[in-house]
């Protein structure tokens, strides 16, 4: 089996959030199982060319608004998987991933690219796998090639739904010139007077997945579906839900060579070590015996920054660290700037992306890890947590419902504490009943064990993508 999977961002080349981290490790499972998958995403000014390993693809053409370009692909095996990066400087040598007005362009022109490479290389896909809105387009153009290109006539495709509530959108009147022009297609971008890619991508993929169960049904509500809830309803015959899986091989804190000691289930001893480590990193006194509490994610509404922004003065008055690591909106990093200023020795920042290292000794050194998420369509955190031996409170929304099991001390099962309403006073109530078992060590540890030995390994969550390409 053949699958060409497209994204916009992709460990260890490029990332923003937790597409990156899918991105990067399906393909090495699934060619794990025996499948023919291959990786193709843009090359950016801040990939690191040492990745670059194996080459190049020369002069494949591509024909873009009444023209000829001829691009080339960089070739890379790092990721476990043949990678192949488009190099077009004029529309991805830039600082970012996203963010620019012409974004839709951008992505438009690689799900083109992307198409003609695998003719290039004469290598027809069973699948093609896109990924989130960027895909969109390359995914509603396979549909309409398909019915006249003999190349294409047995691939299908599939669109991952990574968040919802990135759309895609842009002006409607661009979309005669990126060839979409005409129905159905000018009618599929449609959205309330914009063109969205992620709308025309999920009405033409031949199948959808979303990144958990949970947020499968909750996308089919007008509460949670950003305006596209009736559509995902429509198409809820050919929508399946599969948990992300973690990457053993780059978040395990046995081999993890960004962690300043190594430690397991079996002994938690590092733990200690790694937690003085992170103290020393964030400029906070070296007391071990106090918990701190971390949260690493973007800077958007979505992550529920709002309510720990009601409740900081009640989190300092526990007495806890806090360690927030994040990149994004300008009005939550000015919270967090003027949240570490009132309690520099309790609250440590660092605001921006970090990249791989930090996120990990943070994971490794943190004691709790919060996600008091709006909506989170699977969260990787909390999984990477669980492995850390780092208690995840969380919201009982999307993948987070999905995988963290709230700790019921009567039995001594579960992984972290769970609240429900979308409210401040709930995840301070969590917090407070985390505290209370923290300061309890017997009970703190089994529910450390009990999350540090759940597997949510990859290989799992390939099966159940092996078994989605064979039914489509
Ligand atoms: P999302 O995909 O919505 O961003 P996830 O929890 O699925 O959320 O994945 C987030 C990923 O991005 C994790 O690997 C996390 O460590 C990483 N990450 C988020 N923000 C930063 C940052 N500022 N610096 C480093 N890594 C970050």
């Amino acid at each position: 089996m053949r699958v060409a999977i497209l994204t916009s961002e992709a460990v260890p080349f490029a990332k923003t959030g937790g597409l990156a981290d899918v991105s990067g490790a399906l393909p090495k499972a699934l060619i794990q199982q025996n499948v023919d998958a291959r990786l193709i995403l843009p090359l950016y000014d801040q990939i690191d060319r040492d990745l670059l390993n194996g080459g190049a693809v020369e002069n494949v053409r591509v024909e873009w608004r009444g023209q000829v370009h001829h691009v080339r692909f960089l070739y890379s095996d790092v990721a476990g998987a043949p990678t192949y990066l488009l190099e077009t400087p004029e529309f991805f040598a830039r600082p970012a991933i996203y963010g620019y007005q012409d974004d839709h362009i951008r992505f438009a022109f690689f799900s083109r690219a992307a198409l003609a490479l695998l003719k290039y290389l004469d290598w027809a896909p069973d699948v093609v796998h896109g990924n989130d809105w960027p895909c969109g387009f390359a995914v509603t153009e396979m549909r309409a090639r398909r019915r006249h290109e003999a190349f294409f006539q047995k691939t299908k495709s599939l669109l991952s739904l990574h968040n919802v509530g990135y759309q895609g959108l842009f002006d409607a009147g661009d979309l005669w010139w990126l060839g979409f022009g005409d129905p159905p297609e000018r009618d599929d971008f449609s959205l309330d007077r914009h063109a969205s890619a992620l709308k025309a991508g999920i009405i033409a993929a031949d199948a959808l997945a979303t990144v958990s169960p949970r947020y499968a049904q909750e996308i089919q509500t007008t509460e949670q579906g950003h305006g596209l809830d009736w559509l995902l309803r429509a198409r809820s015959d050919r929508l399946a839900g599969i948990t992300n899986g973690v990457d053993y091989d780059v978040w395990n804190p046995e081999t993890d060579p960004h962690i300043a000691i190594n430690f397991s289930a079996e002994d938690l001893a590092g733990k200690r070590e790694c937690k003085l480590d992170l103290l020393r990193r964030f400029g906070l006194p070296e007391d071990v015996n106090r918990p701190i509490i971390a949260i690493i994610s973007r800077l958007v509404a979505q992550k529920g920054y709002d309510l720990i922004r009601q409740i900081a003065g009640s989190i300092v008055e526990t007495g806890s660290f806090f360690i927030a690591l994040g990149a994004g909106a300008k009005e939550y990093e000015e919270f967090l700037q003027r949240w570490h200023d009132a309690a520099p020795l309790q609250v440590g920042i660092y605001k921006g992306y970090a990249g791989e290292p930090l996120a990990h000794q943070i994971e490794a050194g943190a004691d709790m890890f919060l996600m008091p998420s709006l909506y989170e369509p699977c969260g990787l955190n909390q999984m990477y947590s669980m492995r850390y031996g780092t208690v995840p409170i969380v919201r009982a929304t999307g993948g987070l419902d999905d995988t963290v099991q709230q700790f019921d001390p009567s039995d001594g099962t579960g992984t972290g504490f769970k609240f429900g309403p979308y409210e401040a006073g709930a995840l301070l109530e969590k917090i407070r009943e985390a505290l209370y078992f923290y300061a309890r060590p017997e009970q703190w540890q089994k529910i450390q064990h009990n999350g540090m030995l759940v597997d949510n390994s990859w290989a799992a969550a390939a099966k159940k993508y092996i078994q989605l390409y064979q039914e489509m």
